[in-house]
């Protein structure tokens, strides 16, 4: 039942704002596995190629940027760290002009294949929980522990109005959906878990339930 090179594998994929990132750290926590935000990474190239503007505007540019840059990927406490050149950007991956190229960033094809081997690579060495769009349809389709993570619409909007943050999330999940490289889908065999009119600690122990019901290597520790 493990995933990859006998490590476990939990994959929680959904929209921006579902909620997704504070339920994949707080189970990773309760379950002391390291928990892998791949958002983050995307985030990261997108600010290391905002360095140079003019290459948003080329996909091939894009790819070039990514194929040269010098990508470190760690922990920090259990949790991923994303290092470009040795600058770790983490206190801008929320800023606006992020939010907003992000999507331009991510739906280049060779941008996803250099850093889907970096996520491909924490699974070689630790038990993972890790969050995106298409962590359990492409990144590590053949776990068995895949959670997608959705909220409407209007609870979305008011969770990041609520974090003082400016991103168009509707334009962005158009955008990840509809792009041809790995869109946002639902994995067919992933449980899906509205969390519209649930708090974090409620969607956890949804997860938690489902996840010892399956008799899983993580029920070692549950
Ligand atoms: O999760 P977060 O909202 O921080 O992700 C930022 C962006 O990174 C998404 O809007 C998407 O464009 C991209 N992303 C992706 N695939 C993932 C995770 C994030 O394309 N697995």
């Amino acid at each position: 039942m493990k995933a990859i090179a006998g490590h476990c594998v939990i994959t929680i994929d959904g929209p921006a704002a579902s909620g997704k990132s504070s339920v994949a750290r707080e189970l990773a926590r309760r379950l002391q596995f390291v928990y892998v935000n791949s958002g983050a990474m995307y985030r990261a190239m997108t600010w290391h190629i905002l360095q140079n503007p003019g290459a948003l505007q080329d996909p091939a540019a894009i790819a070039a940027a990514a194929e040269a840059a010098e990508i470190v990927c760690d922990l920090d406490q259990d949790q991923s760290r994303i290092r470009i050149n040795a600058i770790d950007s983490a206190e801008h991956l929320r800023d606006p002009a992020v939010n907003e190229a992000v999507s331009v960033v991510s739906g280049v094809p060779r941008v996803r294949e250099i850093l889907v081997e970096k996520m491909r690579a924490y699974a070689a060495q630790h038990d993972l929980v890790m969050e995106g769009r298409d962590i359990g349809s492409v990144v590590f389709p053949s776990t068995p522990f895949k959670f997608y993570i959705d909220a409407s619409p209007e609870v979305r909007f008011r969770r990041r109005a609520a974090e003082g943050q400016r991103d168009q999330i509707a334009a962005r999940d158009e955008a990840d959906s509809s792009r041809p490289a790995s869109p946002l889908v639902i994995a067919p065999d992933a449980y899906v878990i509205d969390s519209s009119e649930m708090s974090i600690d409620q969607v956890v122990s949804e997860v938690m339930e489902r996840l010892r019901m399956s008799g899983t290597p993580v029920a070692r520790i549950l």
